[in-house]
């Protein structure tokens, strides 16, 4: 078959281009994926139990995007689901991100409603106020809040989850966390917040369902297309669109440099229990163990969690990215020294008027997987919109 569209990659950015590019546009599209499934990391499966388990890591849709909300629609039920977190601080489990519950599970009554009073005067409901503005304040007890969140729920997860030592953990950083002054205990407060109810593989079948669709997987972009001074697609030169969404500075052959990332480990237990704990995910941003959260998937897969008696849990141990060791690329480090890489790789792309790059590898950015479809959809806008 001769294809308009060469689509290397099967995850979110791929799969949009492809269900755009073939169902609106009518194009013949090529998806290949090294892996031996679709989704990329939103791969996800259903155990011999019924619970459906995610591969590489829990995945929530959460957006402000009607337009990418909307889109989804069309590929399955989805139900509401809005995510909540414990961190295991101080030996008490308590709502992440720092809230008012939280305070009031941490101190004593008389302190932590001393603690809410002044948050909430000086600061109003529902306020989200970053600890290093409160470490500013001129008030003793708030710093002393400020500095307890800082030790306790910021610097050992950030230390496991970057890799990073207390001093080369930019103060920058410390700004994102906050404290909530909220009795809302959801993990996001995104407009629209839910889960496909037959998992995210399912949601990706019919995306890629179309007769003008062909996935080809167990297929390295690498064995079938040669990018020299053109684009060759089995020896022959392609004159159709490539669109990339692995990592850039591999489809170079690293000749800018490799790219830092950080990789993860995932440690999978079954148990012979309705529930291990109480919500989906809880953190520990504790110093002794390794992991930093533990996810158990039944709360945020499935709907009838209650009538299986066994459970899956999923723990989480950070990395270093090393290529040579076959480890996945999940976080990219975004800064200076790794914008100015992936600039070169950017102006290498460039030079060719039929690639295009889309998606968290190939644009090397911290998405979450709205807008990386809304990235695609917007490049499909361009290359085919009226
Ligand atoms: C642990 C973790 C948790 C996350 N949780 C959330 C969440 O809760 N909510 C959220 O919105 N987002 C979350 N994200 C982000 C989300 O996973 C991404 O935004 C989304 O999966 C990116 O889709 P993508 O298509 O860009 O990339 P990917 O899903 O990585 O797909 C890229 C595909 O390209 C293929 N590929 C690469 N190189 C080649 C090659 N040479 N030849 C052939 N195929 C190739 C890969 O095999 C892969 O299948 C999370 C990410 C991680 C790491």
């Amino acid at each position: 078959m001769n294809f308009d569209y060469i689509i290397i990659g099967a995850g979110f950015a791929g799969a949009t281009l492809a269900e755009r590019l073939a169902n609106k546009a009518n194009k013949k599209v090529l998806v290949i994926d090294k892996r031996d499934t679709i989704g990329g990391n939103m791969y996800d499966y259903k155990d011999e139990n019924g619970i459906i388990v995610h591969k590489y890591g829990p995945h929530l849709f959460h957006t402000n995007l009607e337009n990418v909300y909307n889109y989804l629609q069309n590929f399955g039920v989805w139900f509401k689901y809005e995510h909540r977190v414990l961190g295991m601080v101080n030996n008490k489990l308590v709502p992440i991100p720092f809230n008012l519950t939280s305070i009031s599970k941490s101190f004593d009554k008389e302190l932590a409603n001393k603690l809410i009073d002044i948050l909430k005067n000086k600061f109003g409901i529902d306020k989200k106020i970053p600890i290093l503005e409160l470490r500013k304040y001129p008030d003793k007890d708030i710093n002393e809040l400020a500095e307890y969140i800082y030790q306790n729920v910021f610097l050992y997860y950030t230390m496991k989850q970057w890799g990073k030592t207390p001093d080369e953990i930019d103060p920058s950083v410390t700004n994102r966390v906050p404290v909530y002054v909220s009795l809302d205990d959801r993990y996001f407060q995104d407009k629209y917040q839910c889960m496909p109810k037959e998992g995210y593989t399912k949601v990706f079948e019919k995306m890629l369902e179309s007769d003008n669709i062909t996935v080809k997987l167990n297929t390295d972009a690498k064995d079938i297309l040669q990018i020299t001074d053109k684009i060759y697609f089995e020896g022959k030169e392609f004159t159709g669109k490539v669109i990339y969404t692995g990592p850039i500075d591999e489809l170079f052959d690293y000749k800018e440099g490799i790219l830092p990332y950080r990789s993860l480990d995932f440690e999978f237990e079954k148990l012979d229990t309705k529930y291990f704990q109480d919500v989906a995910t809880v953190n520990y941003p504790t110093k002794e163990d390794k992991f930093t959260r533990i996810t158990e998937y039944k709360h945020m897969t499935i709907q009838n969690g209650d009538q299986i008696d066994k459970t899956v849990i999923m723990r989480e141990y950070p990395k270093a990215f090393n290529k040579d060791n076959n480890d996945i690329p999940y976080y990219p480090i975004e800064n200076d020294e790794s914008q100015k890489m992936y600039k070169k790789y950017l102006a290498k792309c460039n030079k060719f008027d039929n690639l295009y790059l889309v998606g968290r590898l190939a644009q090397y950015k911290y998405y979450n997987m709205d807008l990386v479809i809304n990235e695609a959809l917007n490049l499909y806008n361009e290359l085919e919109g009226e």
